[in-house]
Order: C-alpha cells, then structure tokens, then sequence
C-alpha cells in the first residue's frame, strides 16, 4: 500500500493505547491486518461492476471463435489479385454477400469474390480481404486497385485468446473493460467479492441536516454525506445513517442497529483527546475490541479503529465482526483519514490492493509548513507538475477541501519546505 510515497518514516511504533504515537504506516498495517475479505458470491455481469473476481475467468471459445473479416470489403484469394494496380485493375466477379451475423456456409470460387462485412465470416477458400476502398464497390464485379497480402483484414480465430485461456485471474477488479472481457468469454455471471456495504454515522450535538434551518450554536452535518461519497468512488455501497447525539447511552445502540446491513462501519466526530462529550470513544472502549490511538499525521491525528459485534468463535457458522473506523470530526481530518486508512480497508474487504491513492512527485510553487514528528497532508491543487498548497489548511476549512485536488505530503522531519522543492503528492479521487 502507497502511504504517501518515499518518505517514509519509521521512528514510531505501531502504538496500542493513546500514549505513543503510531507512524502512519503501522496504523495502516494494523488494520489491514484485523480485515478479512468477504466470503464470494455468484453475480450476474450486470451487477458485477467493481466487484473483485473470485475464480478465473478462461475463454469458453477461442476468441475470435471463427475466421472474420475486420473491413468491409471483398473475400478473395490473394493470388487473384496479387497483379492489380492503378493502372492495371483486376476485374472480378462478386458471387454473394456475407453480412455480419451470417450463419451460412459459403465457398469461395477461384478467380471470383465474394462482398463481406466487418465480423462477418470468411469464406472457405478465401484468403484475404480486400476493403472496399481499394475497389470501385461493384455490385456484380468489382475492380481492385491494389494487391491484398494472404491474411489481409482477416481476423483469424484464436487470434485474441485461445479456447480455455485464463483471460481474468482471481483478484481483478471488474471495470468496464473486465466486464466485456467476461461477457465476450460467454459468462452469464461470475463469483466476486461484493462491493463493500459501508454505514456511515456522524456524531455530534451541534449537527443539524442540511436543508433545515440554522440557530447559532449548530452546524450542517457534511460528514456523513461526505464520507458517504467517498465511499462510493472507492467502490462501496454506502448509506448514510441520520445524525446521532452525544448521548453516551445512544451510541452503541445506533451502531448495532446497523451491524445487520454493514461490513464496515465508520463513524465521525466524538473521539478527540478526552472529554466527556466524546461519547463514540467512551461507548466503544467498554467493549474492549476497538483501539484508539494518535498517528502522527496533521491532520487526523486521533483515529479508531477495531472489530465489533463478531463472537469471536471464528469458523463455520461464526459470527462476522464489523470492522469500525472512528474518525475526527473534523470534515478535513475525517476525509484524509478516509483516503489513508479507510480505502485500503475497503480494498481488503475485497480481497483487493488496489485502492491506495496514487502518488506523483510535484514542485511545490510556495513554501509550506508541517509540525515536526508528524506528517502533514496539505490540501493542493495539482496543475501537471506543479503543486500549489492552498492557504487554508485549517481541519475545520472545508471551502478550501472542496478547492483541492491532491494532498502534498511533507514528511515527519520536515518542519518547513521552501517553494520548488520537490515533493510527494497523493492525487486524489
Ligand atoms: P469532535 O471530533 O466531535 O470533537 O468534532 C470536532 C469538530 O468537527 C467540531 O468542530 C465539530 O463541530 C466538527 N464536526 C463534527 N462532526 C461533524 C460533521 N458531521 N459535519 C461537520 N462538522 C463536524
Ligand atoms: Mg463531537
């Protein structure tokens, strides 16, 4: 997993309670680490987009499963026209046409033609292709201009895959182009593990849903429709539950009111550094099986993470745990969180790695600073190889969160980096 390129630091350890700061690495480790994949299941293609294959898939024919024609043209024997120029056409005669989708069995005459269309078969005793545009398009004859090699615009069977290829191994993410590839292999349906199903909670007193009015004091809940979202383009399925309250008592009932319909759970808000109103930290510490810590990252510094709701017997007939992820309420600090700790996460729940943002090395074309022992992730905008840090870095600054496209990574040692140094950026979704 790419954690935010090559300056990686090492001097932390993974850290088990809140004393010791964990790098970013370790926190990344330990959760991939508790995250077993979803058990497959057999889904039809149209419902298999982002799942991850569970089985090969191989071809069930040879692809092409016949001889066709890639040009709309003549089927000829090259010979035939091995004379033909500009100035010395050769004159043949057009005995049918073979159209696309044609199940017919034609033979090709020596010294004649046959009119053919792109897929469409090749005749027997055909050899070549000659498009239409070396030619005069007759209909009863056709003049040929130019001589067609043996093999010209013909697409020989096998020439893609051979008849029980493996054309998509076990672990591949099925995109638009996996899909057709399956579709083309004659599959129906196909075992995947599913896209995640991620419930998304935000907690907070001073939350009030978007589209309601405002009283002083109150804020829009973002969160959880942001991290919804986020969710979604890591290719979950993700709902998002209603606002609940900083009442130590409601917590834990809301999360277990979704552990039914959730593989993974994620809360935002409630775990800072102490407090009685951190209401999501004091539920889930009396369950023991949920680790907080501080990673040295700026921002997200306080995370959760953990398993709950499993009975811990392991085995067949077992009960699943829910893996838990509880970021700061911060929406800045909740979004990195989700991009470093919560894709992969979801990556694994596929049995996948392949949901780490991808990093670039950029010029930095101002100055940044970053506290020293912890990483910083700044919000930037990346214009080719440019990279310029945006001047609101606040964790509470969403207007400039929705301004960035990237996050500029300045390493743990780093206190500050002047303008045009090079640097590693995570390019975001
Ligand atoms: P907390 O982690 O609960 O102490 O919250 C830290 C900061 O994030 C506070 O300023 C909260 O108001 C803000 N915050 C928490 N949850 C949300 C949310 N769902 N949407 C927007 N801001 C939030
Ligand atoms: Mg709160």
């Amino acid at each position: 997993m790419t954690s935010g390129g090559s300056h990686s630091h090492d001097g932390s350890a993974a850290g088990t309670g809140d004393g010791s700061l964990s790098s970013v690495e370790a926190y990344q480790s330990a959760i991939l680490a508790a995250i077993t994949p979803l058990a497959p299941a057999s889904l039809e293609l149209a419902a298999a987009e982002g799942c991850v294959l569970a089985e090969d898939v191989t071809a069930a024919v040879a692809l092409p499963s016949f001889d066709n024609s890639s040009m709309d043209g003549y089927a000829v024997r090259a010979a035939d026209v091995a004379g033909a120029s500009k100035d010395a056409p050769v004159t043949l005669r057009v005995t049918s046409e073979i159209a696309a989708g044609d199940t017919g069995v034609y033979r090709l005459v020596p010294g004649t033609a046959i009119k053919i269309m792109t897929g469409a078969q090749l005749p027997a005793g055909a050899d070549a292709v000659v498009p239409v545009e070396w030619t005069d398009d007759g209909i009863a004859q056709v003049r040929i201009r130019r001589p067609a090699d043996p093999g010209n615009a013909v697409r020989y069977t096998g020439g893609d895959a051979a008849e029980g290829e493996t054309l998509l191994s076990a672990g591949t993410r099925l995109r638009a182009m996996q899909i057709a590839v399956a579709a083309s292999a004659g599959r129906k349906s196909v075992s995947v593990r599913p896209r995640p199903r991620v419930v998304v909670l935000s907690t907070g007193n001073e939350l009030t849903e978007p589209g309601t009015p405002l009283v002083p004091g109150r804020i829009w809940d973002s969160n959880s429709y942001m991290i919804a979202a986020a969710a979604r383009e890591a290719g979950a399925v993700a709902y998002r539950r209603a606002i609940v309250p900083d009442d130590p008592a409601g917590v834990l009932p809301a999360l277990q009111e979704q552990l039914i319909r959730a593989d993974l759970l994620i809360t935002t808000g409630g775990v800072s550094m102490g407090g009685e109103h951190d209401v999501v930290k004091a539920a889930l510490r009396e369950l023991g099986t949920v680790t907080f810590r501080k990673v040295a990252m700026q921002p997200g510094m306080p995370q959760g993470f953990g398993v709950i709701g499993g009975d811990g017997a392991g085995g067949v007939g077992a009960k699943r745990g829910v893996p838990i992820f509880t970021l700061p309420g911060n929406p800045v600090s909740a979004y990195v969180s989700f991009q470093m700790f919560v894709r992969p996460a979801i990556a694994a729940l596929q049995g996948a790695d392949d949901l780490s943002l991808p990093s670039v090395r950029a010029t930095l074309t101002a100055p940044v600073r970053s506290p020293s022992g912890r990483r910083s992730y700044l919000r930037g905008v990346l214009d080719g190889s440019k990279v310029t840090p945006l001047s609101g870095q606040g964790s509470h600054q969403i207007a400039y969160l929705g301004r960035a496209n990237a996050l500029i990574v300045v390493p743990e040692r780093e206190t500050r980096l002047p303008a045009d140094d090079e640097v590693d950026v995570l390019v975001l979704p």
